[in-house]
C-alpha cells in the first residue's frame, strides 16, 4: 500500500504574521519536507501592490529554500464578490478566510484526490478580529466541504505579534538569509509588506502600517511616525483591545511622542 500525502499549506500574505510565522513553522518543524505557501489574490483595491511584494518575499524564501514551492493564484476572486463580503466588518475576515480555504482546498484536492490537506493560518493570540477561534475551523474541517481537508491549524495563536518579532529578532537563526541583526532589522521594516494602499511605499496612515509600526518600535526601537494622527488615539481610547496589544500601543505612541500630545502634532 502506498502511504497517502499530506499536502502542508500556508496561507500567505507579505505582512510580518505570515512571514515570520512561516520562518517560525520551519524552525519549529523541520520534519515537514515541503510547505506549500499560498498567496489568494483576491481582487482587492490593494492587491496589485501586494502581489509584487509577495512574489518578491517568495523570491527571498525561494532562494534559501529550493525545496518549497510557491503558488500564486490570480484573479480567483473579483472586486465584487470580496466587496459583498465586506458587507458585515465583524465577519469580514472569517468569511474571507472560509472563502480562501474553500479555494485553496479545492486546488490541492484536484492534484491530488486521495492526499490529505492540512492549512495553516498566522492569527495572532492579540488579534483583535474575533478569527482566531479555533472551534470556527474545526466546525469548517467537520463540515466536511473538502473532503481531504484534515487540519485548519493558528501555529501563533499562542503567541502576541510582539513576541513573534521579537522571537525572529532574538531567536531564529538563519545565516545565510540574515547574517546580522540589522539584516533582520532591514527585512521586518522594507521585505514585509502591510499596507491597504495601493502605492510603491506603505502609506504610514492606515490600519496596516500602523501595526506594523507599533511592532517596529516593539521590536526593534525602529519609529515610523504615523499620518493619522486620529487613529492612533481611537486606539489608545479603545477598551476592547487583548492587553498585550494595548501596552505595544502605548509604548509606540510613547516612543513616537504622540500619546498625550497627539492633537499638538497633528
Ligand atoms: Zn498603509
Amino acid at each position: 500500500m502506498t502511504e497517502t500525502k499530506t499536502f502542508y499549506v500556508n496561507l500567505m500574505t507579505c505582512g510580518i504574521d505570515s512571514t515570520l510565522g512561516y520562518l517560525y513553522l520551519k524552525s519549529k518543524n523541520s520534519d515537514v519536507k515541503q510547505y506549500h505557501n499560498l498567496y489568494v489574490n483576491t481582487g482587492s483595491r490593494y492587491t496589485t501592490s501586494e502581489l509584487k511584494k509577495v512574489i518578491r518575499i517568495f523570491e527571498v524564501f525561494g532562494s534559501n529554500y529550493p525545496e518549497d514551492e510557491f503558488l500564486i493564484t490570480h484573479k480567483i476572486l473579483y472586486e465584487k464578490f470580496v466587496q459583498s463580503i465586506l458587507e458585515f466588518e465583524d465577519a469580514y475576515y472569517t468569511n474571507r478566510n472560509l472563502l480562501l480555504i474553500l479555494i485553496v482546498s479545492g486546488i490541492f484536492y484536484r492534484t491530488d484526490q486521495k492526499a490529505k490537506i492540512r492549512i495553516n493560518l498566522f492569527n495572532n493570540k492579540d488579534d483583535r478580529i474575533d478569527d482566531g477561534n479555533i472551534d470556527y475551523y474545526k466546525r469548517i474541517v467537520d463540515a466536511g466541504i473538502v473532503k481531504n481537508l484534515e487540519s485548519i491549524d493558528l501555529p501563533l495563536k499562542d503567541m502576541s505579534k510582539v513576541e513573534l518579532g521579537k522571537w525572529f529578532i532574538d531567536e531564529y537563526n538563519n545565516e545565510t538569509m540574515f547574517p546580522t541583526k540589522s539584516d533582520k532589522i532591514d527585512f521586518l521594516v522594507n521585505g514585509t509588506w502591510s499596507c491597504y494602499s495601493n502605492e510603491n511605499e506603505e502609506c504610514l496612515s492606515c490600519k496596516a502600517c500602523f501595526r506594523k509600526s507599533v511592532v517596529l518600535a516593539n521590536v526593534c526601537n525602529y519609529i515610523r511616525p504615523h499620518r493619522d494622527k486620529e487613529m492612533i488615539q481611537k486606539y489608545l481610547d479603545d477598551k476592547n483591545m487583548h492587553p498585550e496589544r494595548k501596552a505595544a500601543i502605548e509604548l509606540y505612541a510613547k516612543f513616537s511622542q504622540l500619546g498625550d500630545k497627539v492633537n499638538e502634532h497633528a
